[in-house]
C-alpha cells in the first residue's frame, strides 16, 4: 500500500459511526454493571500475555479493536463503579462526567496559559469559585485544579518548605520538620520525602481514640524538634482519613499553627465533597484558618477521576514555588491573566474544568446533596446492622459512609493474631465471590474490613446483599 494510502486522515463520517457505537457500548455498560464480577480471576501476567509483544505494523479496523476490548481488556478488569464496589475510596463517576471527559479529549485543549485556551482557563476560575462557595471556605481562598490529591499535597509542601527556608534566614532544607498523623494516607509522607524533607523528620504524630491527630502530641513534637535545634515547616491534617474516615482537629491544629508559624495544608480528598451539605459542613470547621487545602471531586462527587480541587489562601505564595516562564510561553496577556501553569508542577495541563461543570450543573448542588445524604444514610445504616449483630464488632465512628468492622465470634481467641487472620480469611472469601469487593485495614491494631459506599449505582438493596452475604460467608468459617 502506498504511504499516501497508509496516512492517517480526519474522516468525520467514520468517527460519527464509531462513536455512535461507543456511546452504545457504554450505555449498555452502565446499564449492566451490577451483572459483572466486581473484580476479574485474572493471574498476574494473564492479561498482557494476550496482547501481541509488538505494535501492528498497519492500521486495524475499529470493530477489531473493540472484539479484543472486550475479550482481553474487560475480563481483566475490577469495575470501580459496580454496585458491590466498596473497596479503598469511591472513584466514582456519572453520565455527565463521562460525556464531558469525551468532549475534552475531542477538543485537546492545553490548559497550561490564559493564551492556550482562554475559555478552559476562565472556566477552571469560574469552577473553583463555585467549589469555594460550595465547601463555604472564605472569599479569600483562590484555586485551581490538580490531577490528584496526592500532587497537591505536594505543591502544598513544596510551597511551605520554600516559605520556611526563606523566614529561617538561610537555614537548609535538611534542618525542616514536617507534621502529619499516622493515620495520614500514604501520599503526605511521601510528598514530604518529595519535596526534600529528611525521612527522619517527618513526624507521624500519634492518634486518639477516634484514630483523629492528638494536638498535644503535636504541640509535644514541634517543642521537643525546636529543642533540637530543628524548623518545623508545616502540617497536614486530614479530614476524612483513608482508613476510618476520622476527622482531625482542623481548628485547634490551625491554632498551633498560628502560633508556631506553620504552613497548615488539609487533606480532605475524599471527605470534602460532603461539606457542602450543610449538616455536615462541621468536618472542615476551621479549614478557614489553612493555608490549603485538597479535596476530591473524583472521588465522592460524581467526576470521573482525575479532579482535586486544590485551593489556596496566599496564591503569591504559590507563584513564588511555581512560576516558570520561557520565550514561548511568553504572551500579551500576562499581566492581566492568569496561567495556571504557574500553580503547580506540570507545564501541560488538561481541561478537567469542563466535567465539573457538565457535572454541577446536570445536577444540580441539591442533586449531588441528595446523593452525599443516601450514601451516608445507607452507611448509617449498614453501621446500624453490624452493632445489632452478635459476633460483629463495628470500629470508629463511621460518620462518612465508610463503615469498619470485624468478626469477633464468641469463644474465639482474644488474641489479636487470630482474630486478624480470620477477618482476613473473610474478606478473602467475600472477594472471591465476585458479587461485592471490600478492602482491609489495621485501625489502631487491629486488622478491620471496610465497607466504603459512595457509587452512582449502590442501593440500599445492594448494600442489603453485601450484609447478607458478609453474614452468610462469616458463619461458614
Ligand atoms: N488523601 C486521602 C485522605 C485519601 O483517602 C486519598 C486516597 O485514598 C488520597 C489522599 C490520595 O488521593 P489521590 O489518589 O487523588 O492522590
Amino acid at each position: 500500500m502506498s504511504a499516501e494510502a497508509l496516512f492517517p486522515r480526519l474522516d468525520p463520517e467514520a468517527f460519527r459511526s464509531q462513536a455512535h457505537q461507543l456511546a452504545d457500548w457504554m450505555a449498555d455498560y452502565l446499564r449492566d454493571l451490577g451483572h459483572y464480577r466486581v473484580q476479574p480471576t485474572v493471574t498476574p501476567g494473564e492479561i498482557r500475555g494476550r496482547i501481541p509483544p509488538g505494535p501492528p505494523e498497519q492500521g486495524e479496523a475499529f470493530e477489531r479493536i473493540m472484539e479484543d476490548f472486550e475479550r482481553i481488556i474487560v475480563p481483566g478488569l475490577t469495575h470501580w463503579g459496580h454496585p458491590g464496589f466498596f473497596g479503598y475510596f469511591p472513584a466514582n463517576t456519572s453520565p455527565a462526567s463521562i460525556l464531558a471527559e469525551m468532549l475534552t479529549a475531542a477538543l485537546g485543549a492545553q490548559c497550561m496559559s490564559w493564551n492556550t485556551s482562554p475559555a478552559a482557563t476562565e472556566l477552571e476560575q469560574a469552577m473553583m469559585e463555585w467549589l469555594r462557595r460550595m465547601l463555604g471556605l472564605p472569599e479569600g481562598f483562590t484555586g485551581v485544579i490538580q490531577d490528584t490529591a496526592s500532587t497537591a499535597t505536594l505543591v502544598a509542601l513544596i510551597t511551605a518548605r520554600d516559605q520556611a527556608v526563606r523566614r529561617s534566614s538561610g537555614r537548609a532544607v535538611d534542618a525542616l520538620t514536617v507534621y502529619t498523623s499516622e493515620e495520614a494516607n500514604s501520599s503526605v509522607p511521601k510528598g514530604a520525602r518529595l519535596a526534600g524533607i529528611r525521612p527522619d523528620h517527618i513526624r507521624l504524630i500519634p492518634t486518639d481514640a477516634a484514630a483523629a491527630m492528638s494536638v498535644p502530641a503535636l504541640e509535644a513534637a514541634i517543642a521537643a524538634d525546636r529543642v533540637a535545634g530543628l524548623v518545623p515547616c508545616g502540617v497536614v491534617s486530614t479530614v476524612g482519613t483513608t482508613g476510618s474516615t476520622a476527622i482531625d482537629p482542623v481548628r485547634a491544629i490551625a491554632e498551633v499553627c498560628r502560633r508556631e508559624d506553620l504552613w497548615l495544608h488539609v487533606d480532605a480528598a475524599f471527605a470534602g465533597s460532603a461539606a457542602i451539605l450543610p449538616e455536615m459542613r462541621w468536618i472542615l470547621d476551621g479549614a478557614e484558618h489553612a493555608d490549603s487545602l485538597v479535596f476530591n471531586p473524583h472521588k465522592w462527587l460524581l467526576v470521573n477521576f482525575d479532579c482535586s480541587a486544590y485551593f489556596v489562601r496566599d496564591p503569591a505564595a504559590l507563584l513564588r514555588s511555581f512560576s516558570a516562564s520561557a520565550e514561548i510561553l511568553k504572551a500579551a496577556y500576562d499581566d492581566a491573566a492568569v496561567n495556571f501553569r504557574d500553580w503547580g508542577i506540570q507545564l501541560g495541563r488538561r481541561f478537567r474544568a469542563l466535567k465539573l461543570w457538565f457535572v454541577i450543573r446536570t445536577y444540580g448542588v441539591e442533586g449531588l446533596r441528595a446523593m452525599l445524604r443516601e450514601h451516608i444514610r445507607l452507611g448509617k445504616l449498614f453501621a446500624d446492622w453490624v452493632d445489632g449483630e452478635p459476633g460483629f464488632e463495628r470500629i470508629g465512628a463511621a460518620p462518612l459512609a465508610t463503615v469498619c468492622f470485624r468478626l469477633v465470634p464468641a469463644g474465639e481467641s482474644e488474641l489479636a493474631g487470630d482474630l486478624d487472620r480470620l477477618n482476613r480469611d473473610l474478606l478473602e472469601r467475600l472477594n472471591a465471590t465476585g458479587k461485592i469487593f471490600l478492602t482491609g485495614t489495621r485501625l489502631k491494631g487491629r486488622y478491620v474490613l471496610r465497607l466504603a459506599l459512595g457509587h452512582l449505582t449502590t442501593t440500599e438493596a445492594h448494600v442489603r446483599e453485601a450484609w447478607d452475604l458478609i453474614r452468610r460467608e462469616a458463619s461458614e468459617l
